[in-house]
């Protein structure tokens, strides 16, 4: 009899998890996800800065597994997992599994300010991308028509939290797109009332990046006119700017991006351990310990590398570990011994504008316009679809020259012409 598998998350981990079952003859798979899409994460803040789409970035998970016969994708929310008795409790349904692959991802952490969220939006789905663009290019359009000085400054002020990779590459899009964007569409707006901070609670930015990097990094962003503020907790955040310590912003525009906390679902498997941000532990085989049919991959697996550290959050360690998986199950199968994941590091690197990105690979390192002709080939590489690198690239190519993004539209979330049921 065929092995049921189900695996709940359709990004880098789950995606891969699947395709390495697909069309294979023992199992039938069941992948489920809120979605109804994949999403190249890696590409989210150029939705939410105007340079792409969001179909450039996203494309329907049915769409990417209809050759596989043995897959069947379910859009929906899973809430619980009842490991005695291999059941998953779903928002339509419960499921029974052979093997369960969870690949659930993570999500922000406002250490403890939940209220925040409404003021200081987080990148990390399509909806929060077009959100922050749209609060954007609201604060450009209130800029453009107030005659009141204060409300300018404040309107044209842009505070990211967290100068990870995500607040750098947001920092440095809008510190472009002030500089050589706003001095051509907007009659009202001096770009260099513009002002863009950093602020990091660490002693540096981009603390996964070696020093040297990190430093030619901040150099590259204050030539874009965007202020680091490191050290700098954020003690509160609300309507009009953020309070840290005893200085205040006053930004109409804060966004967030410090701090993830793993998804509530491996929290909700009894007797499973989790890390101090909810990540399950997993094997090295991937598996949960005591659940050899439970595999954890991607953002929502804490890999131990030794004395307390685990893998980090890239989309090379999911989509590796999603594989690692699918193959380990296949092992089973065949009743061979399951392999132990090791992972090949491809490195990491960012962008700051259009022109500069830094690379780290082992001992290798560089940046400038080398290592962003670099980061564009390795993202359109590894992009969902031939379709999709070719109109990225497009875009990209177009918007190279022109500094013209064609995605600049403010679009309400009012959708109806009669609104007071009238
Ligand atoms: C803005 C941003 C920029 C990034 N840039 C880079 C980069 O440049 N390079 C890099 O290597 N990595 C980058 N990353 C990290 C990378 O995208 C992640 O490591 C990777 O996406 C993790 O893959 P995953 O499959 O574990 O989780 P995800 O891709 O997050 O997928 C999880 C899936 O699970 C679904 N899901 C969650 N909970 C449930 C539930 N209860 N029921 C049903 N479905 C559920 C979600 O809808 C989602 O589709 C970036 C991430 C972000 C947010």
């Amino acid at each position: 009899m065929k092995k049921k598998v189900v695996i709940v998350g359709g990004g880098f981990a789950g995606l891969n998890a699947a395709k390495e079952l697909g069309n294979k003859p023992d199992v039938e798979i069941i992948l489920i996800d809120r979605k109804n899409y994949h999403l190249f994460q890696p590409l989210l803040y150029q939705v939410a800065m105007t340079a792409l789409g969001e179909s450039d970035i996203a494309a329907p998970l049915r769409n990417m597994l209809a050759n596989y016969n043995n897959i069947t994708v379910f859009k929906g929310i899973v809430e619980r997992i009842d490991v005695e008795n291999k059941t998953i409790i779903t928002d339509f349904n419960t499921i029974s599994y052979d093997y369960l692959i969870l690949a659930c991802g993570v999500q922000h952490h406002y250490f403890g300010h939940n209220e925040w969220e409404e003021f200081a939006p987080g990148l990390k789905t399509l909806a929060q991308a077009k959100e922050i663009r749209r609060r954007v290019m609201e604060a450009y359009e209130r800029a453009e028509r107030t005659t009141d000085f204060v409300e300018r400054k404040k309107l044209l002020t842009f505070v990211i939290v967290g100068g990870g990779p995500t607040g750098v590459e947001l920092a440095g899009s809008i510190g472009e797109m002030s500089r050589y964007t706003l001095s051509k569409f907007y009659r009202n707006i001096d770009p260099k009332l513009t002002r863009i901070f950093i602020v990091e609670a660490a002693p540096r930015i981009l603390g996964s990046f070696s020093p040297e990097l990190a430093s030619k990094a901040t150099r590259s962003l204050e030539k874009l006119g965007v202020q680091v503020w490191t050290n700098s907790m954020v003690s509160n955040v609300d309507e009009n700017g953020v309070q840290i310590g005893n200085e205040r912003i006053e930004a109409a525009t804060v966004l967030w991006a410090a701090g993830i906390t793993a998804v509530k679902i491996g929290s909700t498997m009894d007797g499973v351990e989790t890390d101090r941000i909810g990540r399950v532990v997993v094997n090295e085989d991937l598996s949960v310990p005591e659940h050899p049919e439970i595999f954890v991959g991607g953002d929502l697996a804490h890999f131990s590398t030794g004395e307390g550290t685990a893998l980090p959050g890239l989309a090379p360690v999911a989509l590796q570990q999603g594989r690692a998986i699918g193959h380990n199950i296949l092992l089973d199968l065949k009743s061979k011994a399951r392999k132990a994941f090791r992972y090949l590091d491809k490195g990491q690197m960012a962008t700051i504008g259009k022109n500069k990105a830094i690379v780290e690979f082992g001992s290798l390192k560089f940046d400038g316009i080398f290592a962003w002709f670099t980061w564009a080939l390795v993202h359109i590489y590894f992009l969902t679809s031939f379709r999709h690198r070719v109109f990225v690239l497009l875009q990209w190519g177009w918007s190279y020259f022109t500094f013209s993004y064609g995605a600049r539209l403010i679009v309400n979330r009012e959708w109806r012409f009669y609104p007071d049921k009238k």
